[in-house]
C-alpha cells in the first residue's frame, strides 16, 4: 500500500516522536509499503522534513515529502507562473520552494508589483507584511494560501496560532478569499499518489485532524484513520461532521498495522466480489 501520513500529532509533536510511531513506520517499510508525509506546514523545506525523520529513526529522502509550500509551488508552476513575481508572507521554506519554481520573490521594501501573494505560517508575522500583502491583492495580485490551518500543536498538548490566522487577517483586510492548496484541498494528495503511481484503491490516508487530514482523503476515496495522539479527541472524532469522519480510529500507530490487514482485506473481498 501506500500510505500518506500528516506529520504534527501523527508522527512527532514538536521535535519529539509520538510513542510508537519510529517503531511502527518502520515496520511497516520493513513489509515493503511505501509511506508518504504530507503537512500543511510551509515552514521549512522538504529536505528538512527528511532530516527530521531520519533523525528521529524514520529513514526518509525528500521525494517522500509534500510540504503545502512544494504543493503550491508546484500549483504556481503548473500555472505558468515562472518568471513572476510573487510577495510571500512565510517562513524560508515557502520562500525557498518559490523561488526554486523560478517564481521573484520580492522583499519587502522592494517597489515591485507583485503578481501573487502566498501566505502561509509566519512567526514573524508583521502589520508591514500585512499591510503589503493587502496593498498586493487588492492591486490585482492572485492570492494563494498554503493551508487554513488555525492552529497548530506543539510538544506537551499546547497549541499555538497556525498559518490560517495570517491567512485570515489578510483576507479580511482585502475582502477577498485565497485559492488554498493545502489540505483538505486535493491538490498535493493527488500529486502523491501520482509521484507513487498509486491508485486510489492502493492508498491509506492517516492523520490527527478530521477537518483537513481525514476530510482530504475522504475526498479522494481513500479510506482513513484518525490517530488520537494529536490534537482530535475520539468525542471530538466522533461528533465531526459526517464527511469528516473517518473509517477507523486508532489510540496510537502501534494499532496501524492491523487496520491495514482490514482495509486489504476488505479489498480482496471486493474484488473476489467483482470477480465472482
Ligand atoms: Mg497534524
Amino acid at each position: 500500500l501506500t500510505i500518506v501520513f500528516d506529520l504534527d500529532g501523527v508522527v512527532y509533536r514538536g521535535d519529539t516522536a509520538v510513542p510508537e510511531a519510529v517503531r511502527t513506520l518502520n515496520l511497516l517499510m520493513a513489509d515493503g509499503h511505501a509511506l508518504y508525509y504530507l503537512t500543511n506546514n510551509s515552514t521549512r523545506a522538504r529536505a528538512d522534513y527528511a532530516r527530521k525523520l531520519t533523525g528521529l529513526g524514520i529513514p526518509t529522502s525528500p521525494e517522500n515529502v509534500m510540504t503545502s509550500a512544494y504543493a503550491t509551488a508546484l500549483y504556481l508552476e503548473a500555472r505558468g507562473a515562472a518568471g513572476r513575481s510573487v510577495f510571500v508572507v512565510g517562513e524560508h521554506g515557502l520562500a525557498e520552494e518559490m523561488a526554486a519554481v523560478g517564481l521573484r520573490v520580492l522583499s519587502l521594501d522592494s517597489s515591485d508589483r507583485a503578481d501573487f501573494v502566498v501566505a502561509g505560517l509566519d512567526r514573524q508575522f508583521t502589520y508591514a507584511k500585512l499591510s503589503r500583502a493587502y496593498t498586493e491583492v487588492a492591486a490585482g495580485a492572485e492570492f494563494v494560501a498554503t493551508n487554513r490551518d488555525p492552529t497548530y500543536p506543539l510538544e506537551g498538548g499546547t497549541e499555538i496560532p497556525g498559518g490560517g490566522a495570517m491567512v485570515a487577517s489578510i483576507a479580511a483586510a482585502a475582502g477577498r478569499e485565497p485559492f488554498l492548496v493545502g489540505k483538505p484541498q486535493t491538490y498535493a494528495l493527488e500529486r502523491i499518489l501520482k509521484l507513487a503511481g498509486a491508485t486510489r484503491e492502493e492508498a491509506v490516508m492517516v492523520g490527527d485532524r478530521t477537518d483537513t487530514d481525514v476530510l482530504v482523503g475522504r475526498r479522494l476515496g481513500l479510506p482513513t484513520v484518525l490517530t488520537l495522539t494529536g490534537v482530535t479527541t475520539r468525542a471530538a472524532a466522533l461528533a465531526a461532521p459526517q464527511e469528516q469522519r473517518p473509517d477507523f480510529i486508532v489510540e496510537t500507530l502501534a494499532e496501524l498495522p492491523s487496520v491495514l490487514e482490514v482495509v486489504q482485506g476488505a479489498r480482496y473481498a471486493r474484488v473476489g466480489k467483482l470477480a465472482g
